[in-house]
C-alpha cells in the first residue's frame, strides 16, 4: 500500500502513502455516518507524516473523545482525523484514495449503532463500541 495516491473530491487535495498502514477497520458509529453521509466509514490508520494546506475543525468521537477533523478546504471531503492535532497517528479516509481495489478491513466497530440493513462479515473480529484496544486489528496479524 506504501506509495498509494489519494485526493479530495474537487482534487485540490493530493497525497501519498508514505509507509504502510497500521490497520483497517469499518466504523458504524454515528459520528462516522454523519461524516461519511452514509452507513459507515473506514478509516486506514497511518503514523502522521503530514504537510499540507488542509482545513481543521474538532469534534467529539461517540465515546467523547476529542477528534481533529482535516478537509478540503474548498470541497470539504474528509481526507483524515486523529485524537488532535499532533497525535501520532491519523485515520486516512481510504475512500479518498484513488485505487481502492486493495483495501480489506479487519475489523468492525460500533457495531450497536450499525443500520439494521448492513450485513457484517462474521469472520472478521467486532465490537459492539470503541475496543479499549485497537492493536488486535493490527494488519498482518
Ligand atoms: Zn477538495
Ligand atoms: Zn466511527
Amino acid at each position: 500500500m506504501k506509495g498509494q495516491t489519494g485526493q479530495c473530491q474537487c482534487g485540490r487535495v493530493t497525497y501519498q502513502l508514505n509507509a504502510d498502514a497500521i490497520m483497517l477497520y469499518v466504523c458504524h458509529c454515528m459520528g462516522c455516518q454523519k461524516q461519511s453521509s452514509s452507513a459507515f466509514a473506514m478509516s486506514l490508520r497511518m503514523n502522521r507524516d503530514f504537510d499540507s494546506t488542509l482545513k481543521f475543525w474538532e469534534t467529539l468521537t461517540d465515546s467523547g473523545k476529542p477528534k481533529v477533523c482535516a478537509f478540503c478546504g474548498h470541497c470539504g471531503n474528509r481526507i483524515f482525523h486523529g485524537e488532535g492535532h499532533y497525535s501520532a497517528t491519523i485515520n486516512i479516509k481510504p475512500g479518498t484514495l484513488n485505487d481502492t481495489s486493495w483495501l480489506n478491513p479487519k475489523a468492525h466497530i460500533w457495531t450497536s449503532r450499525a443500520q439494521s440493513w448492513v450485513a457484517l462479515n462474521q469472520d472478521l473480529p467486532s465490537c459492539e463500541d470503541q475496543p479499549e484496544d485497537m492493536a488486535r486489528f493490527m494488519m498482518n496479524r
